[in-house]
C-alpha cells in the first residue's frame, strides 16, 4: 500500500512556502534548454504554466483539444478573480482569504496549500495588469472589487462579466510570445490518449490529432496536466461540452491516485433546465448575488399560481415573498456560499415553492437595487424630487453598467427581459473540487507527472468560494509549479532526449488504437449521447445535490450496468482518419463511465455531510442549526485518495490526514 507523502515543508504557515522556496533545486538557464515539458491543456492553468516555463527556458510542448488555446473553458468564468490586495481596505489580509477558503471548503482542504494561494494571490493581479488585462476600475482608476458568497470582505477583481476571457487572453499572449520564439511548441486539436510511464516516470504522451486521426508519440522530461475539470460526468452542467476528464482519468489508470471524486460544486444561480432534449445549462455568475434578492412566494397557492402562469412576480407583494437566504442567514444573507444556496432552493423547490413550470427555479429579483442605485445616483446628480419611474431608470443604468451583458446573455437564452421580472434560477453543476491528487509541489503520485487547475484536488475542500477557481489555476501556474518543478528536473539535467521507439511507447501507442478500433467496428445501435445522458440522471438523482446511502449503492450498480451496455451498444458512425466529434466523444463517455462509479463510491464511504456533499444521513438534529450539514471530523477529516485496481469498485482507498494547526475546526455557521 503507497504511502502519501503531502511533502509540506516544516515550519510556521506564514514562512512555509518562503523558505521552501529559498532551498529548493533550481535547473541552471543553461540546462533548462536541454528539458522538455509536455503540458496538457491549455486553459489558464496550462496556459499561464506554459508560458511561465517557456520563459524560464525550458522546452515546452502544449497541447489543447480545441482549435485554439484561446477557445478553453476558462474563457467562460465570468465573475472574478480573488486576490488579498485589500484595496478596499475592509479588513482583508492572506490569512484572511486563507481563513475563508478552507472553511468555505469546509475544513477539507490542505491547510499550507491553501494559505500558499492567499499569499501568491496578490501577485496574480500585477502580473495580468501588466499584461494589460482591463480589470474594472472605480472613479478615481483603481482596480475595483466586488464580494462573492462565503465571504465578509470585497476581494474579487473583475473585468465585467468576462474576467475568465480577459485573462485568458493574458495568458494567451504571454504563451504566443513563446510560440513566436519557437519556446513553445502548440499542437492545437490534439487531445491526449494515454500517458507513457519508463521506469516508473511519466515520460511521454499519446495524442490523437483530432484533423487527420493520426496516433502521435510525444515525450518529455516531465508532463503536466492541466486538463480542467469533470462537472460533464453529469451530462448537463455549465461547464464547456467538450471539457472532459480524459487525461485525468488516463494518469489515474497509470497510477496516479484520485482525490475526493464526490466534491462536486452544484452552482445555486444557473438558468433552470427547460426540457429532456437539453444538452447544456448556462451560468448567471455568483456575482450578481451582491445585487440580486432571492425569494420564492411565501404562500404555497402564490406559488402554484406562478407555476401554472396566473400571476406574475411583480403581482406579489412584498410581505408575501419568502427572502428564504435572509431568513435563514441573516449574518450572510443572499451572499451564503454556493453550497448553502443550493440547497437552500433545493429544499424551498423540494417543498412545493418553485416558481417555474417544472417547480424548479427560484426568483433572483434586482427591484430593490434599481431603487437603492437609482437614489443614490438621484442625489449625485443633483435631481430634485425624482419620479419612481425617473429612479428604477437610474438604478437599472448603474446595474447595466456592473452586469449588462448578463442581463443580454439571460433575455436571450429564457426571451423575458430581467430589467422588467425577476430572473429565474436553479442550481446546476458548475465545479469539481476533486481531482488528481497532487503533493505540495503539485506532483501527483507518479514521478514526474504533475497535475495543476481544476483537473487537481488541493486548494478548495469540499466546496470552492467564488472567484477561487481562476486564481487557484493561475497560482498553480504562473506561481507554483514553475519553482517546484524545478526541484525534480534537477535531476534529470543529464538524462538527455526521451526517445519514443521504445517498448513502452509501443505499447501504450497499441492499446490507444486498440480503443479507437473498437469504437469504430463495434457497429451498436445506440449514440454516445444515450449513455451519456442516462449516466448524468443517475448522478443527478443519486449523487446530486442530495446524497444517501441507498441511493449511492444504487448509482454503483447502475453505471455499471450503463457502462457493460455501453461497451456492447455504443454506436460510432464516421471514419477514425479525419475529424470525428463521435469518435471523441465515446472515448471521453468511455472514461466518464468509470469515474462515475469511483465518485459515487467516494460519495458512499464519506458518510458525513461536508461541503458541496450532503449526506442524509448526517444532519443537524436540533438547536439553531437544525437542519443544517453536519460534518464529521472525528471520522472523515482527510483526503479520500483513490487508487486504481482495474474496476472502480476495487479502488482502494488511501488516506491523507488533514492537519489544522492554523485554523480551528468548526462547524460553519452563515447565520
Ligand atoms: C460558466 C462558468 C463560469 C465560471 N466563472 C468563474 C469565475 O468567475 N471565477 C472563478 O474563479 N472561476 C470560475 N469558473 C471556474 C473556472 O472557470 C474553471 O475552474 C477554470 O477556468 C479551469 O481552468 P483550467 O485551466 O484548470 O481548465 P480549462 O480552462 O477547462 O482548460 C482545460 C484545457 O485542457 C485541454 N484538454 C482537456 N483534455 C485534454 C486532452 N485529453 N488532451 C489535450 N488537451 C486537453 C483543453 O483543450 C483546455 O485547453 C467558472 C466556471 C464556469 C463553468
Amino acid at each position: 500500500m503507497a504511502i502519501l507523502n503531502s511533502k509540506v515543508p516544516e515550519g510556521p504557515i506564514k514562512d512555509k512556502w518562503t523558505k521552501y522556496k529559498d532551498k529548493i533545486n533550481l535547473v541552471n538557464p543553461a540546462n533548462k534548454r536541454n528539458i522538455d515539458i509536455i503540458v496538457v491543456g491549455t486553459g489558464l492553468a496550462g496556459g499561464s504554466a506554459a508560458a511561465t516555463l517557456a520563459e524560464q527556458g525550458y522546452n515546452v510542448k502544449a497541447y489543447c483539444y480545441q482549435d485554439s488555446p484561446r477557445r478553453a473553458h476558462s474563457i467562460s468564468a465570468q465573475g472574478g478573480i480573488n486576490a488579498s490586495k485589500n484595496y478596499m481596505g475592509d479588513g482583508d489580509s492572506d490569512y484572511r482569504l486563507f481563513h475563508d477558503t478552507v472553511k468555505g471548503g469546509d475544513y477539507r482542504s490542505r491547510e499550507a496549500n491553501v494559505y500558499r494561494l492567499a499569499e501568491v494571490s496578490v501577485n496574480i493581479i500585477d502580473q495580468c495588469v501588466a499584461q494589460g488585462v482591463p480589470f474594472a476600475r472605480d472613479y478615481g482608476g483603481l482596480l475595483d472589487n466586488r464580494s462573492f458568497g462565503g465571504v465578509l470582505v470585497s476581494r474579487t477583481f473583475y473585468a465585467k462579466g468576462q474576467t475568465g476571457q480577459q485573462l485568458l487572453l493574458g495568458a494567451y499572449s504571454a504563451m504566443n510570445r513563446q510560440i513566436a520564439r519557437g519556446k513553445i511548441e502548440m499542437f492545437n486539436r490534439h487531445e491526449m490518449l494515454d500517458v507513457v510511464i519508463v521506469n516508473g516516470k511519466a515520460r511521454g504522451i499519446i495524442t490523437r490529432n483530432l484533423i487527420t486521426g493520426e496516433i502521435e508519440r510525444h515525450s518529455a522530461h516531465a508532463v503536466i496536466i492541466a486538463s480542467g475539470g469533470y462537472g460533464n460526468v453529469y451530462f448537463l452542467s455549465t461547464m464547456a461540452m467538450g471539457a472532459n476528464a480524459t487525461a485525468a482519468w488516463k494518469i489515474h489508470k497509470k497510477g496516479a491516485f484520485f482525490a475526493n471524486p464526490s466534491f462536486t460544486q452544484i452552482h445555486p444561480t444557473c438558468i433552470p433546465r427547460s426540457g429532456d432534449y437539453q444538452s447544456k445549462l448556462t451560468l448567471m455568475s455568483e456575482s450578481l448575488r451582491n445585487d440580486g434578492r432571492i425569494w420564492v412566494p411565501a404562500k404555497i397557492e402564490d406559488a402554484k399560481a406562478i407555476q401554472q402562469g396566473k400571476l406574475k412576480p411583480t403581482e406579489i407583494a412584498e410581505e408575501d415573498r419568502d427572502y428564504y437566504l435572509e431568513r435563514r442567514y441573516p449574518a450572510f444573507g443572499n451572499l451564503v456560499p454556493r453550497d448553502v444556496a443550493s440547497r437552500a432552493a433545493k429544499e424551498r423547490c423540494d417543498a412545493g415553492y418553485g416558481v417555474n413550470g417544472t417547480g424548479e427555479a427560484v426568483f433572483l429579483d434586482f427591484a430593490s437595487a434599481f431603487e437603492r442605485y437609482g437614489k443614490e445616483q438621484a442625489k449625485i446628480k443633483g435631481i430634485k424630487n425624482p419620479s419612481e419611474e425617473e429612479i428604477i431608470k437610474l438604478g437599472q443604468a448603474i446595474i447595466e453598467e456592473k452586469y449588462g451583458n448578463l442581463f443580454q446573455m439571460y433575455e436571450k437564452i429564457i426571451a423575458e427581459n430581467p430589467y422588467e421580472t425577476p430572473m429565474m434560477i436553479y442550481p446546476a453543476t458548475h465545479y469539481t473540487m476533486g481531482g488528481v491528487w497532487v503533493d505540495y509541489n503539485l506532483m501527483t503520485t507518479i514521478p514526474g507527472l504533475y497535475c495543476i487547475g481544476e483537473a487537481n484536488f488541493s486548494d478548495h475542500g469540499a466546496n470552492r468560494l467564488g472567484a477561487s477557481a481562476l486564481m487557484q489555476g493561475l497560482a498553480d501556474g504562473y506561481f507554483v509549479l514553475p519553482y517546484t518543478i524545478g526541484d525534480y528536473l534537477a535531476d534529470e539535467i543529464r538524462t538527455g532526449e526521451i526517445p519514443t521507439d521504445t517498448p513502452e511507447f509501443d505499447e501504450v501507442e497499441k492499446s490507444v488504437k486498440e480503443r479507437i478500433d473498437f469504437f469504430m467496428n463495434n457497429k451498436g445501435s445506440k449514440s454516445v449521447d444515450h449513455f451519456h445522458k442516462r449516466l448524468g440522471v443517475v448522478m443527478w438523482n443519486k449523487a446530486g445535490m442530495s446524497r444517501n446511502e441507498k441511493d449511492l449503492q444504487e448509482a454503483m450498480k447502475e453505471i455499471k450496468a450503463i457502462r457493460e451496455e455501453f461497451w456492447k451498444d455504443v454506436k460510432v458512425s464516421g471514419d477514425a482518419n479525419e475529424m470525428n466529434f463521435e469518435l471523441e466523444k465515446a472515448g471521453r463517455v468511455a472514461d466518464f463511465l468509470e469515474l462515475g462509479e469511483l465518485f459515487a463510491k467516494d460519495a458512499l464511504n464519506r458518510n458525513e455531510s461536508c461541503g458541496g456533499h450532503y449526506r442524509e444521513e448526517s444532519v443537524v438534529t436540533e438547536g439553531e442549526q437544525k437542519g443544517e450539514a453536519l460534518r464529521n471530523d472525528e471520522d472523515f477529516a482527510y483526503v479520500a485518495a483513490w487508487e486504481y485496481k482495474g474496476e472502480p469498485a476495487d479502488s482502494v482507498l488511501h488516506k491523507e490526514e488533514l492537519e489544522f494547526k492554523d485554523i480551528e475546526l468548526k462547524q460553519r455557521s452563515y447565520k
